[in-house]
C-alpha cells in the first residue's frame, strides 16, 4: 500500500511516497513554496519518479504552511507533528529537534515514541531562519549551498551583532567594503543564526539527542556553530528537508491502515 505526504513551506515544497508504512518509494523537492507553482511542480515530479498515479495512493496527508491550498490532500497535519514522526523514523534517539525552515524556527522536545512534549517557534521576525541566510547569501553573491564550504574556510569569524535581519544586512555589506574577508563574514553569519536558534533550544529544554531538520539543516555551518553554541553533537539526516513530508505520510499511513 501506499500513501503520500506532502510539505507545502513558505521556501519550497516536498512531497514522499512511503510504501507499507516502512520502505521511502520516492521523494522529491522542488526550492518553491507556497503560493507559487512549486505544490504542482512536486506532486508531477514524484508521480513521474515512482510511475504512481493519484489512485495507487491509498491517503495523502498535507502539512506546512500551505497545507490547507492542498486540494489533493485527504487531511492536514501540524508541520510540527510531522516533522517529530519524520525524526522519529530516522533517527530514533532524538528527543529534540531544532527545525529551521524558510520563514520560522521550532525547538521540538519529543518522547521515545516521536510525540511531542513541547515547543516554541519563532514566526515573528527572520532572524536565524532560513529568510536570514538566503539575504546574507544573496549579499554575499553566493548560491545558499556554498555557505557551508565558506564558513569552513573562516580564520577568524565576524562578529554580527544585530539580532535584526535589515540591520545585520547593513552590518554584512558595510564589514564587505572594510575588506572582511567572506568565509569570515559566513562564518559570522551561521553563528548569529545558531545564537537565535540555541536561545529557542534552550527554552524547551536541550535533551539528548539533539538533531537539526529543515532546509537549514543542510547547512554543515550552522550544525557546526550549534554544536559549539549548546555543548551537544547535532544530528542530521541527509532528507532533512524532507523529514516533513516524511512524518506526513506516517499519519497518511497510520490512517490508511485504521480504515
Ligand atoms: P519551508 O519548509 O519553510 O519552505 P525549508 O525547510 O525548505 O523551508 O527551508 C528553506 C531554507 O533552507 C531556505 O530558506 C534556505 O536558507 C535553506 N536551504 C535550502 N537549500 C539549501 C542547501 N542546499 N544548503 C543550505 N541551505 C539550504
Amino acid at each position: 500500500m501506499y500513501v503520500m505526504g506532502i510539505d507545502i513551506g513558505s521556501a519550497s515544497s516536498k512531497a514522499v511516497i512511503l510504501k507499507d508504512g516502512r520502505e521511502l518509494a520516492a521523494s522529491a523537492v522542488v526550492q518553491a513554496g507556497t503560493g507559487t507553482s512549486g505544490p504542482d511542480r512536486v506532486l508531477k515530479e514524484i508521480f513521474e519518479q515512482s510511475g504512481l498515479k493519484r489512485s495507487d495512493i491509498a491517503c495523502i496527508t498535507g502539512t506546512g504552511y500551505g497545507r490547507y491550498s492542498l486540494e489533493i490532500a485527504d487531511k492536514q497535519v501540524s508541520e510540527i507533528s510531522c516533522h517529530a514522526k519524520g525524526i522519529h523514523f530516522m533517527l530514533p534517539n532524538v528527543r529534540t529537534i531544532l527545525d529551521i525552515g524558510g520563514q520560522d524556527v521550532k525547538a521540538i522536545a519529543i518522547d521515545e515514541n516521536g510525540n511531542v512534549n513541547n515547543f516554541f517557534m519563532n514566526d515573528k521576525c527572520a532572524a536565524g531562519t532560513g529568510r536570514f541566510l538566503d539575504v546574507m547569501a544573496n549579499i554575499l553573491k553566493l548560491d545558499i549551498s556554498q555557505l557551508e564550504t565558506e564558513a569552513a574556510k573562516a580564520v577568524k569569524p565576524a562578529s554580527i551583532s544585530s539580532t535584526c535581519t535589515v540591520f545585520a544586512e547593513s552590518e554584512v555589506i558595510s564589514q564587505l567594503a572594510s575588506g572582511t574577508d567572506i568565509p569570515d563574514l559566513v562564518a559570522g553569519i551561521c553563528q548569529s543564526v545558531a545564537t537565535r536558534v540555541a536561545s529557542l533550544a534552550k527554552r524547551v529544554g536541550v535533551r539528548e539527542e539533539v538533531c537539526m531538520s529543515g532546509g537549514v539543516a543542510q547547512n554543515g555551518g550552522v550544525r557546526n556553530a550549534m554544536a559549539k553554541e549548546l555543548g551537544v553533537e547535532i544530528y542530521y539526516d541527509k532528507r532533512a528537508q524532507e523529514l516533513g513530508a516524511l512524518g506526513a505520510a506516517i499519519y497518511a499511513y497510520g490512517k490508511s491502515s485504521q480504515s
